[in-house]
C-alpha cells in the first residue's frame, strides 16, 4: 500500500480544499465542495479523476459546488447525517464512528458538533491524516454557530486523542490571526512563540500554514490547552473547570 498523496488548493477568501489520491488504485477523494471550478481545476492539474467527495458540514463555503462536482465527475458523495440543515446530493450519510472504505483503507467519521451540529471530520488512520473542517483550525477552533462551549470542547477532545503525528488539514487559512490571539492568552509558551514566527514567515511568502501536526496543535493551540497551568494563569482562571476556560477563550477570540 503506497502512501496517499494530498494536494491542497485554495478557494474563496481563505478556504482550502484537499484532493487525496491513491496511486495504486487511482482513487481520488476531495474534501469539501465550496467551489466546483477550483476543485475541477485542481483535479485537471494533477490529472486525477474524482471518485469520492467528502463533505464536512452544510455551510455554503463547503457545499456550494457539490452538485456541479458530482455531475462533472460522477463521484460518490459522503457527508453528515442531516442534523441541522440537510445537504442536497449526499449519497451516503455518516455519523460518529461510521467507517467506509477508500482506496483499500478504512476512513472513520468523527462527529464534532459545535461550529455546526452536523460537522463530520474524516480520519484516515493508516495514513495519519485528519480533515477537521471548521472544528479545529491551526491554533484556533470554529465559531460556535450551532453549539455551545461544552459541545465543542467534547468534540475537540475526540481529536486530541488521535496519534500526535497525525497531520491536521483544516478548511481555512486563519492561522496568522489565530497565532496573534494565542500569543495574547498564552504569552510564555515557547512552542507557540516559535510557531508564530514560522507562520509570519510562511504568510510573508504567501505560503500555506496548513496542514499542521496534532502534536504541534497540542503544544500551541489554546483551545487544546484548557488544562494548561500557564494558560489558565494568564486568563486568571487557575481553578475554573475546562468548559469555563474554553468558553472564555472562545468569547475572547470572538471579540478579538
Ligand atoms: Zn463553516
Ligand atoms: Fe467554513
Amino acid at each position: 500500500m503506497s502512501k496517499l498523496q494530498c494536494f491542497q488548493f485554495p478557494y474563496g477568501h481563505d478556504n482550502y480544499g484537499v484532493l487525496v489520491h491513491d496511486a495504486d488504485t487511482g482513487q481520488t477523494a476531495c474534501i469539501d465542495a465550496g467551489d466546483a471550478q477550483a476543485a475541477l481545476a485542481a483535479l485537471e492539474q494533477q490529472e486525477w479523476s474524482l471518485t469520492h467527495l467528502l463533505i464536512t458540514h452544510h455551510h455554503g463555503d463547503h457545499t456550494a459546488g457539490l452538485t456541479d462536482i458530482k455531475s462533472a465527475t460522477g463521484c460518490l458523495v459522503i457527508g453528515p447525517e442531516p442534523v441541522s440543515s440537510p445537504i442536497a446530493g449526499i449519497d451516503r450519510f455518516v455519523g460518529d464512528g461510521s467507517e467506509f472504505e477508500f482506496a483499500g483503507r478504512r476512513v472513520r467519521a468523527i462527529h464534532t458538533p459545535g461550529h455546526t451540529t452536523d460537522m463530520i471530520n474524516f480520519h484516515f488512520p493508516d495514513d495519519a491524516l485528519v480533515f477537521t473542517g471548521d472544528t479545529l483550525f491551526s491554533m484556533g477552533c470554529g465559531r460556535l454557530f450551532e453549539g455551545d462551549a461544552a459541545m465543542m470542547l467534547k468534540s475537540i477532545n475526540k481529536l486530541k486523542v488521535l496519534p500526535p503525528e497525525t497531520l491536521v488539514y483544516c478548511a481555512h487559512e486563519y492561522t496568522a490571526t489565530n497565532a496573534r490571539f494565542a500569543l495574547d492568552v498564552d504569552p510564555d509558551n515557547k512552542a507557540l512563540q516559535e510557531r508564530a514566527r514560522e507562520v509570519t514567515r510562511l504568510r510573508a511568502n504567501d505560503e500555506a500554514t496548513v496542514p499542521s501536526s496534532l502534536q504541534q496543535e497540542l503544544a500551541t493551540n489554546p483551545f487544546l490547552r484548557t488544562d494548561d497551568a500557564g494558560l489558565r494563569q494568564s486568563l486568571g482562571m487557575v481553578d475554573a473547570d475546562e468548559v469555563a476556560v474554553f468558553a472564555e477563550l472562545r468569547e475572547r477570540r470572538n471579540q478579538y
